[in-house]
This record gives structure tokens, sequence and C-alpha cells, in this order.
């Protein structure tokens, strides 16, 4: 079927009806892809850990931003068995990271099209040297997905870029010995045989590194946090830790939404798997806490993304600070809230300390570039910025501006630039030099220089 579409003479030329195979990220040139927008991903997959094979079929819902007579989707999964666009059978190659797909009839600019993958096989992690082990992870019951920032394509056919956020349905069929979990809200589970299918919806939209499924044999506990259903899930190695992971995330749960405003999703939690990664990821509604029990420090980081990355979304990934940036400033803030002694100030002055060759001051945390985004300074600089703005508006104002900034962008994205311009509307003051010091000069920023 591969060469079933011949262009008339006079068509659009090829520039225009190819979507590019990014979305134009200097960090990350291959994520995302252009000439369509993601609207919804319907993920059915079946987990053999057994064997450590999947069966999947990703059914994504989108608009056409122009003609396209083919189309990319970012996927390093497995062997692909069929491609259909609109219910016709579409040629489709690979290229690296790249599932480029030429429909049987073009798409016309602002269309709707259905497209639907069926793939089988094993996903691989992605190991990088900087960023660590990430996307799809074996575990030693089942498996679990930590996709940041560019790892949705090891186990979905998909746009992945935080720019293009999507709503997604997962039903999951996994050994009956075994549950799986995902983001948003459970549906009735089904049996089958020996086999159990879990049904997660989520309805928020959703950026593609935050999609997740957690396949194992959770001990489970359910809570409420006024409308919110909370939802905490640990491997049984971690059984006896299940209950203070829950009060930790119940408690943070609760400071945010007033220090925040209102949470941004309908259920929230927490879920412990075995494999030791050092690291947790805020994979919406519920963050996964990879081989260890979350201290109260790192489930408020983790909860605060829900309104900072996961709500309010960065469209290029140079805003990273925008994410780990305030998630940090938010466990200096839930400290001061906790203890009288322990305030902000302080933890502020205890870096500021430091001296100027120290690592934090060395990387800008507003363009940190691709290898040290997720570097100490993009956090702890990132939050030190906040401080300083908060010295300088004051406290009040600065709440405001939080609140603001979560209620305005919910669901949506914001950027740097957008930032800047919201803290200098609600306090009235020009805040340029301040954000100009703290996240583009490189080395300690001198007092009195912002
Ligand atoms: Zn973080």
């Amino acid at each position: 079927m591969a060469a079933s579409v011949t262009l008339t003479a006079g068509a659009l030329a090829l520039a225009d009806v190819a979507g590019a195979p990014g979305v134009g990220d200097p960090y990350f040139p291959a994520s995302g892809n252009g000439g369509y927008n993601a609207l919804h991903y319907d993920v059915v997959l079946k987990y053999t850990p057994k064997t450590q094979t999947v069966a999947a079929t990703v059914t994504m819902t989108a608009r056409a931003g122009h003609p396209l007579r083919t189309f990319n989707l970012d996927f390093r999964g497995p062997r692909v068995t069929s491609v259909t666009v609109d219910g016709i059978r579409a040629a489709h190659t690979r290229d690296a990271g790249e599932l480029v797909i030429t429909p049987a009839v073009p798409l016309a600019r602002g269309e709707e099209f259905t497209t639907v993958v069926s793939y089988t096989g094993t996903p691989t992690s992605i190991q990088h040297g900087t960023l660590g082990t990430y996307g799809w992870i074996k575990t030693r019951e089942g498996a679990i997905v930590l996709a940041e920032p560019d790892g949705a394509s090891t186990w979905l056919p998909v746009n992945d870029h935080p720019s293009d956020k999507a709503t997604y349905d997962f039903t999951i069929t996994v050994p009956k010995h075994l549950k799986a979990l995902a983001n948003g809200e459970p549906l009735a589970p089904s049996l089958e045989g020996n086999w159990a299918t879990f049904r997660w919806r989520q309805p928020v939209a959703m950026a593609s590194y935050l999609a997740s499924v957690a396949i194992g044999k959770w001990e489970m506990t359910h809570g409420k946090v006024g409308d919110i259903t909370v939802i905490t899930a640990v491997d049984p190695k971690f059984k006896k830790s299940l209950t203070q992971v829950h009060r930790r995330t119940m408690r943070a749960l609760r400071w945010g939404r007033t220090t925040f405003g209102p949470y941004p999703f309908r259920t929230s939690g927490a879920i412990v798997d075995d494999p030791r990664l050092d690291y947790a990821l805020e994979t919406q509604d519920r963050p996964i806490y990879g081989g260890f029990v979350p201290s109260e420090d790192f489930v408020v980081h983790e909860l605060a993304h829900q309104w900072f990355g996961n709500s309010v979304t960065v469209r290029r990934w140079k805003d990273i600070w925008l994410n780990e940036g305030f998630a940090t400033y938010a466990e200096w803030m839930y400290r001061e809230h906790r203890s009288k002694k322990d305030s902000a100030a302080k933890t502020f002055r205890s870096y500021y300390r430091q001296p100027a060759k120290a690592p934090i001051f060395q990387t800008p945390p507003g363009a940190p570039g691709r290898e040290q985004m997720f570097g100490f300074p993009v956090y702890v600089r990132g939050a030190m910025t906040l401080h300083v703005l908060r010295q300088r508006v004051g406290d009040a104002k600065f709440r405001t501006i939080l609140k603001t900034w979560a209620a305005e962008r919910q669901g949506g994205h914001g950027t740097t630039e957008q930032f800047v311009a919201l803290s200098e509307r609600v306090s009235g003051k020009k805040l340029d030099k301040l954000f100009q010091v703290w996240l583009y000069k490189k080395g300690k920023p001198k007092r009195g220089s912002w």
C-alpha cells in the first residue's frame, strides 16, 4: 500500500503535506511531531510478565493542523503489526524513534482523524548518562512506566512532547494474580479465565511523559480529601509503610489545596514500586516513587507538581525550572508551615552562603541545557529565584502569584516569559532584572544586583 497515494500536478508542495518529525524543541529535536494535535489516546494493552511481552493497540484521535499526506508518531516500542487511519489500512515505516504513517486518503486541514496502531513484543527502557533509566521499566513482578522527558515512546505510539496534551483511557490486562494501575480514575475491573482487566480514565489533558502504568502485586488503601479520591499502592516489600505514605500524601494534599488553590484533578495518591531508581516522578494524579518510602519533603515535591508541571505544563523543556524550582520551593514552604524554626528564608540563606564556585551557581536554571535539565541548579537555584521574588513582592502578593498561575493556566501551558509577566501584573513591580539575574546569569548573583 506504500505507493497508493499519488499527488496530482499542482497539488501542495511536499513540505506542506508532510507532518514534521519534531515540534522544534532544541533540547529534544525529534520529540513530538508537526501537523496535528492529539486529542485522545485509548490504550489497550496486555502484559505477560513471564515473557515480558506486550500486545497492544493504541487509538489516537487527533486534528490535522494542515493538509497531511504523511505524519509521524514517536515510537521506540516493539514490532508494529498494523496501522489504520480512519479505519483504512495505512502504509507505515520506522525510522529511529519515528513511526511514519501514510494514510490511504490524505488528511484535510482541520480534519479530525483516528489512527490505530497495533504492536507486540518486549518494550525496553532508555539508559541515559545524565537522565538515568526511564520509559518502560521491568520490575520483579511486572512493569512500571516513568517516562520524563521523552520516554513515553518506549511503550506508546504518541506525539511525545509536553506541548501536545491529551486525555487518555487505559485498558490493561494482566495475569489475575497481579493488578494494573494507571493515571486518573479507576473503572470496574473484570476477570476472564486467568486474566484480569483494569480500566482507568484520565479525563484531564495530560502530557505524554506523565502517562503511566504500574503492574504489580499491590497492597492498596483508599481515602478522601474533600471530593478527591486518594489511592495509595505499594509493592508488598513496602507493606509496613503503606499507611505512612498514604497519610503523608493526604496531609500534603490538604496543604497544597490551601496554598496553591483547588487541586486540578479528581484523584490523587502514591505508588511505591520495587526497582531502586533513586528518583520519583510526578505521574499525573499519583506520583511513583522508585524503590523507596518517600519522606514528607518528597511527597510534597511530587504533589506540588500536580499544580506546577502537570496542570500547568511547560511548552518547551528549557522552562523546566517552572516545574522543578516550584516543586522544590513547595518543600521549603511546607517545612516553614510545619515547623516554627525552619523558614524558607533560612533554607535560602543556607544555599546562598555557598561559595561562588558551588555547583548550584554554575548553571542558569532558566536555560540549563539538555544535559543539566534535571541538575541541582534547576531545582535549588530555581527555588531560590522564587524566594527572591517573594522577598521583593511580599508574602501576600507572592501567594496570589502562585494561585493565579495555577488557576489561569489550569489544564494548559505556561512559559517563563508568561510567569514573569504575571508576577509584574500582580505585584505592580518591574521584575525583569530579578529574573534575568537569577534565571539566566552564570555565577552567583551578587547582593544588590537584582
Ligand atoms: Zn520534581
